[in-house]
């Protein structure tokens, strides 16, 4: 992947990352009066720390004139290397709510204890449930320790660029995006992405992140921006045009739903499968089912969906009188 040319101070990084899709990490560096402020990271790792350092010398910027890194969500290829930048003097930045989830970043069996409960009672089998039960904390996501400072949202105090916090949670629970004010850039995280729509997971039954999501969209759509740097892949140059193509990516998805729950009653597993018919490796099928879940929990608040809990937990449509 080619670094993007960007004016207004802003250096753009591709970072290799362990996996193929996607394949690289948009580290992004804002120039300020005194130093410069980073925007995530990459994955933990030798090897990731020697590439990241080899691009920041091409770049003729050291280390030392880094001031600030700030972490747009707590996933292992945003933050994953932030240990050994602290280890360097770096202040790690992430929004305020991180503080309730480093744990379980930090230990992906207390990660996944909720959700392997939830799935049960979807419908999910036994041999989905052990696998869930397996998942350790990988290498790649290295140590994350209680962040140097909390963001709130507004402008970044201790930084004298105009830069603004906005909490976009959805795709994470603690995701940010930073505006720019001088270029009118949105680095977005993967709050918004230019080719993939970012998966949106259910960590428990109260959550209802796919709400979350549709009104973060709609928080950015409303400020005014001229582009996007996300997380990773291009520029997105026509913001506007992708925030709508994704809101109609889960409403077609929410209406597909609807429509098979139509004539049967279903549980969310047998939802999955339909929705998904390829055969799928346990990492994208758990994905699926977190992501299926996540839009029966939005059409059940939205009283469009109930579950029926006395009948083998299966969903069904909210009759209209
Ligand atoms: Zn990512």
């Amino acid at each position: 992947m080619k670094k993007f040319k960007l004016s207004n101070g802003i250096t753009h990084i591709p970072l290799e990352l362990p996996w193929q899709s996607p394949g690289f990490v948009n580290v992004y560096l804002i120039e300020d009066s005194d130093g410069y402020i980073m925007i995530d990271c990459g994955v933990n790792g030798k090897k990731y720390f020697s590439l990241l350092k080899n691009y920041l010398q091409e770049e003729k910027i050291d280390l030392s004139q880094i001031k600030l890194l700030i972490g747009t969500h707590m996933h292992s290829d945003h933050i994953g290397l932030s240990s050994s930048l602290r280890e360097e003097g770096i202040p790690f930045a992430l929004y305020k709510n991180s503080i309730d989830f480093l744990n379980e970043y930090n230990d992906w069996t207390l990660r996944f204890k909720d959700f392997i409960t939830y799935s049960e009672k979807e419908g999910a089998p036994k041999s989905f449930l052990l696998d869930l039960n397996s998942i350790s904390t990988p290498s790649y996501a290295g140590k994350v320790a209680t962040p140097d400072m909390l963001l709130d949202e507004g402008k970044i105090k201790n930084v004298k660029r105009n830069l603004s916090v906005i909490f976009t949670p959805g795709h994470d629970q603690s995701e940010i995006s930073i505006h720019d004010l001088k270029s009118k850039v949105i680095f977005s995280g993967d709050h918004i992405l230019p080719r993939i729509t970012p998966f949106i997971p259910t960590v428990d039954s109260e959550s209802n992140l796919l709400n979350d999501f549709i009104i973060s969209l709609e928080k950015i759509e409303n400020i005014d921006h001229k582009t996007i740097a996300p997380g990773h892949g291009k520029i997105i140059e026509e913001p506007h045009k992708r925030i709508e193509q994704m809101i109609l990516h889960h409403q077609r998805r929410s209406e597909k739903i609807v429509a098979l729950l139509e004539n049967e009653k279903l549980t969310g597993w047998e939802i999955t499968n339909l929705l998904f018919p390829r055969k799928l490796d346990a990492l994208n099928l758990r994905l699926a089912f977190q992501e299926t879940l996540a839009h029966l929990k939005y059409l059940e608040k939205k009283n469009i969906l109930k579950h029926n809990i006395s009948k083998y937990n299966s969903w069904e449509v909210v009759k209209k009188t």
